[in-house]
């Protein structure tokens, strides 16, 4: 049982019918006096290939507190594998794009700005326990089972002249928010307005630290699929409570690791 969404690499986009409220704060405006309507916004950031789209269901205010997160994660640790694989928009030339990256040369710690298709381009994610609300862990402690990488392009993992090479680092809080919403919007796209939601004040950067209650994965790497990103939904109980959980795979097609996102409880007179 589940409901599921698979992403192919450069499909053409699924549009839901305009929802007119805010999926974030409820809000039926864009901005206050102002008849403009309300924000698409794509489940899966379209920088990373996203084709799922809810049409009028997010205000100026919630976009912008989501691209400071969204934009964050795209443009650090998730750069150069979207340029690698081609995931991006048209704004420049294929092969134009660069990145700054540090590392030692002769001896000496340097920061330099290098076209992408010169460095060694590694993917690089989180491996979570399970949400802690779904086992009983406490919101305090995390659940974090070390980190997945996969060098995706050829050759050698260090820039030729490079004694050693650091990549982008992985913001954990801002890459929970970015899953956060990811899951809260596909639990929307399902569910519509039947269930009572537990992450908005994590995507609404209202909480401080990251929620690994809510947050978490899948122990395991799973195979790699034929789909480039794939949503799930599914309801979990644990203590009586029944929780809808969002798995998401990112990078599937590369068999990157699983996220399990608890997005919201069950409405009781809802529950099937
Ligand atoms: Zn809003």
């Amino acid at each position: 049982m589940g409901n599921t969404f698979a992403i192919k690499d450069r499909a053409p986009v699924t549009r839901r019918q305009p929802r007119e409220r805010c999926i974030y704060c409820d809000s039926s405006r864009y901005r206050e006096k102002d008849t403009r309507n309300l924000g698409d916004e794509h489940i899966i950031a379209e920088g990373l290939g996203g084709t799922l789209v809810l049409e009028q269901a997010a205000c100026e205010a919630c976009e912008r507190g989501i691209n400071s997160f969204e934009q964050s994660i795209l443009k650090t640790v998730l750069y150069a594998p979207r340029i690698h694989l081609g995931i991006r928009r048209k704004r420049r030339k294929r092969g134009q794009e660069t990145i700054k990256v540090q590392g030692n040369v002769a001896g000496k710690e340097i920061s330099v700005t290098l076209p992408v298709k010169n460095i060694p381009v590694l993917l690089f994610l989180l491996i979570l326990g399970p949400p802690g609300i779904l086992v009983g862990r406490p919101s305090d402690i995390a659940d974090t089972r070390g980190a997945w990488f996969k060098q995706l392009s050829s050759g050698s993992p260090i820039p030729i002249g490079f004694e050693s090479f650091s990549s982008p680092i992985l913001d954990t809080f801002k890459f929970c928010q970015f899953l956060a919403k990811i899951a809260h919007g596909y639990a929307v796209d399902v569910l519509g307005d039947e269930f009572t939601p537990t992450l908005l004040e994590l995507i609404r950067t209202e909480a401080t630290t990251a929620r690994y209650d809510l947050v978490g994965g899948l122990s395991g790497t799973g195979e790699p699929s034929e789909n480039l990103h794939e949503l799930e939904l599914n309801w979990e109980t644990n203590n009586g409570i029944n929780y809808a959980v969002v798995t998401i795979r990112l990078f599937a097609s590369l068999g990157a690791p699983t996220y399990l996102v608890v997005a919201g409880t069950a409405k009781p007179a809802n529950f099937p």
